[in-house]
């Protein structure tokens, strides 16, 4: 008998990818046959350390600190993994990736891992501060349809109809990605769509906020949908914004931002976190709105925002008290959280996050006093009246955050030095790189990568 007549034909192999979402919050990573998974459980895959140092326009930015050089491991962390066995297009592969840590070769952290720099900082909040982190990143989304479908009013079920169809897809898969889908909602802009999801603990949030990403890019392409999370996606556009929600409790679970004797209901550690947010602000904006269009959004009235204040219920905050109903009889101090809103989907989640628990820390460990607190819109107030409430104005470029960042003390010392040298690189390139963009290049440039 020849080989011919025994061979078995050939089935594609289920693959699982271990991924790292790097500092432009791209998650890359390598593949293998899933059952072969326990081969790289302790070890991990390898991985290249300039890969770090990519820009969104995939060009390797020429003044990261390693070149050619070194080799990395990505080692999976297993309670991350997400498996989604199907979905709208009958014929796509299981989609089952890993979120990794990036570590040395004999599994000392990796100094650039965004990953790791946050799972340092939760860490440092339980050991130092006695407190978890909770998080919940809402994501908003141009969902392109193709042009015989009319645009639908803001809100309308109507707009929700058009995308019934790819929104039960989506909430069927995150949840069974462990990623605990809220609400799926049409937005104000056309074709504007949001997804939230429900607060976790930790890293857990920033893998969560991949995940809605990764798994909604998947269902669209299985659906043959054009998906966006960028800032602005068009010149006439809507800005998509990520806004994360985020609240402390103490180590036995009992919720701390919220005191009911303060007059906005902040408690005195909560008034401190806020006030080291806002005292960062300008420099976070480098790492959370962290591309040249990021700065289209974060202009006053696009409900982003523009100024460094904390407002109640002010959706031209930067950070904004959430509203808590009384209705359903739910505890006040556990629906208490703290939304930043200057956020958007060209930032690493875990970078951001950590970079904002960052701010917060130092503002409790240095007793910052909170002040630019506001239910006004910002920038109706003149300059003095701005002074006098202690708001700053955000950076309108790119360039000017990232000068924010290089000046901002503790806060860029509390960052890992590889991580900042590849960072200030990675983003000085970009810059080099996007220039000559017109206003309308650059929404359909991010468009296309975000
Ligand atoms: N689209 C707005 C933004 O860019 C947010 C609107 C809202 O409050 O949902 O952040
Ligand atoms: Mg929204």
């Amino acid at each position: 008998m020849s080989r011919l007549d025994t061979a078995a034909p050939l089935a594609p192999l289920p693959i699982t990818t271990l991924v790292s979402t790097d500092l432009i919050g791209v998650t890359r990573g390598r593949s293998f046959p899933s059952d072969e998974l326990p081969h790289y459980v302790t070890a991990g895959c390898g991985w290249v350390p300039a890969n770090s140092a990519l820009t969104p326009q995939d060009i390797i930015a020429s003044a990261n600190p390693w070149g050619a050089y070194g080799d990395l491991r990505l080692v999976p962390d297993l309670s991350s993994r997400v498996t989604i066995s199907n979905g709208p297009d009958a014929q796509a592969p299981v989609l089952d990736f890993i979120h990794c840590d990036i570590r040395e070769t004999d599994g000392r952290p990796w100094g650039a891992c965004p990953r790791t720099l946050l799972h340092d900082e939760v860490e440092r909040y339980r050991t130092e501060l006695g407190l978890q982190v909770f998080a919940a990143f809402e994501h908003e989304f141009n969902l392109n349809t193709t042009p015989s479908q009319p645009d639908r009013l803001a809100f309308s079920l109507q707009a929700q109809r058009q995308q019934a169809g790819f929104a039960g897809w989506l909430l069927s898969a995150l949840r069974a990605g462990g990623v605990e889908p809220e609400m799926f909602l049409p937005e104000y802009g056309k074709h504007q769509y949001e997804i939230t999801c429900r607060p976790t603990l930790g890293v857990a949030a920033a893998d969560r906020a991949v995940n809605v990403r990764e798994i909604s890019r998947e269902i669209a392409r299985q659906m043959g949908l054009g998906l966006s999370f960028a800032p602005k996606t068009a010149e006439n556009a809507v800005c998509n914004g990520v806004h994360l929600h985020l609240s402390l409790q103490d180590l036995s679970g009992d919720p701390v931002l919220h005191d009911a004797a303060s007059s906005n209901g902040l408690s005195s550690l909560g008034q401190h976190w806020a006030a080291g947010v806002l005292h960062y602000l300008p420099a976070l904006c480098a790492l959370t709105a962290p591309t040249p269009l990021s700065y289209e959004r974060l202009q006053p009235h696009h409900w982003s925002a523009s100024y460094a204040c904390l407002g109640q219920r002010n959706r031209e905050a930067a950070l904004r008290i959430c509203p808590t109903v009384s209705l359903g009889g739910k505890p006040v101090a556990n629906q208490y959280n703290l939304e930043f809103r200057a956020m958007d989907a060209t930032a690493s989640p875990h970078l951001a996050m950590a970079a904002l628990l960052v701010a917060g820390r130092l503002g409790i460990e240095q007793r910052l006093a909170l002040n630019a607190v506001t239910d006004e819109i910002p920038d109706e107030l003149n300059e003095e009246q701005r002074r006098a409430r202690g708001i700053i104005a955000l950076p309108t470029t790119l360039t000017q955050a990232l000068d924010c960042l290089r000046h901002s003390g503790a806060l860029l010392e509390a960052l890992p030095a590889p991580l900042v040298e590849t960072y200030f690189a990675l983003k000085a390139q970009e810059l080099a790189l996007t220039q000559a963009l017109s206003p309308a290049e650059r929404c359909e440039h991010y468009a296309r990568i975000y």
